[in-house]
């Protein structure tokens, strides 16, 4: 167990955890549904209680796992969850937030996040946020998948500069945010939070993280989700339904990179040397 889960703080000024649980992929399949909910709650258990879901993930299924996981145990909590652009509008965010509430069995959700840019108008999807955070029904409002031109289109609306995260596909094999929206956001405190922190599980299989990770006893994976919790300003969100992965993940909170473990990485895995559209899964 580690000893403690590190924390960052948001814009706000409140702690959350740099390690998550996410749930993408969780509650499709009924016979897994009681290791996901295991997974989860020995997650809880080891202090990584930021759990990251969506409306869209098994078309709600998801929230239900987590609200499974969570019961008793809301106030440890830190709930993310996210509505769809098709949602976006001021009475589809209202509607798609009440019905995210009532599968996440709770009366808030701690961090509320756009999906990715769509077509109804910024203002009015931060409008209905900001609305919301009004009523008690969510207490923090964020975006994903915003390349920097969004952000900053973002941060110029009347209240757009509550935005407490964007979450963003981040890990060593997708380095591109480093050259722009990384430097962009630790500059105005504002965290990213890694999805895809081991690639969907390409990273755990990749044999170039193999010396590495013997250098620390670790796995490949444990070594990839170390390198993004090192990244200044930056939550990771890994997905794991199965408990041993979980507590793996725990761990990887102990593992301390080198400078020669980064300079390997970096030949492996090169930064950036140009901008590159924002990558999204
Ligand atoms: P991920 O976390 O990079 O990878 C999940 C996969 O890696 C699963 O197959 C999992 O296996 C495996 N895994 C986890 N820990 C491992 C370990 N220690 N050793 C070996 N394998 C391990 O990918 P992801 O699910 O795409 O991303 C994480 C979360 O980010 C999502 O679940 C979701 O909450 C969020 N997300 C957000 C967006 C967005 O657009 N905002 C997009 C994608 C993802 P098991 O499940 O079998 O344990």
């Amino acid at each position: 167990m580690p000893s403690t889960v590190r924390t960052l703080k948001l814009p706000s000024g409140e702690a959350v955890p740099m390690l998550g649980q996410g749930t993408w992929k969780m509650g499709e399949d009924r016979r897994r549904r009681a290791d996901e909910v295991a997974a989860l709650k020995l997650g809880l258990d080891l202090g990584i209680t930021l759990i990251d879901t969506a409306e869209m993930y098994a078309s709600g299924g998801a929230e239900e796992v987590v609200a499974e996981a969570i019961a008793g145990r809301r106030d440890e909590t830190f709930l993310v969850s996210k509505v769809l652009p098709s949602n976006a509008s001021r009475a589809g965010v209202k509607r798609a937030c009440e019905a995210s509430l009532k599968r996440l069995a709770t009366d808030r959700i701690d961090l509320y996040l756009l999906h990715w840019p769509g077509s109804v108008p910024l203002s009015e999807t931060v409008e209905a946020f900001e609305a919301l955070k009004s009523q008690g029904k969510i207490r923090h409002w964020g975006v994903s998948n915003f390349d920097t031109d969004e952000m900053e289109n973002l941060v110029s609306l009347p209240a757009g500069g509550d935005v407490q995260t964007n979450q963003v596909l981040y890990n060593l094999s997708r380095r591109g945010l480093e050259f722009d929206l990384g430097p962009w956001s630790r500059q105005r405190l504002i965290p990213l939070m890694a999805y895809s922190p081991v690639e969907q599980g390409a990273l755990a299989r990749n044999a170039r993280l193999e010396a590495v990770a013997a250098r620390h006893n670790a796995t490949a994976a444990q070594i990839a989700l170390a390198w993004v919790m090192m990244q200044d300003g930056v939550i990771a969100i890994p997905k794991a339904g199965r408990q041993e992965h979980v507590r793996q993940n725990a761990a990887a909170l102990d593992i301390a990179l080198t400078a020669e473990d980064l300079a390997d990485l970096d030949r492996v895995f090169p930064p950036p040397t140009r901008k590159r559209g924002l990558e999204m899964i």
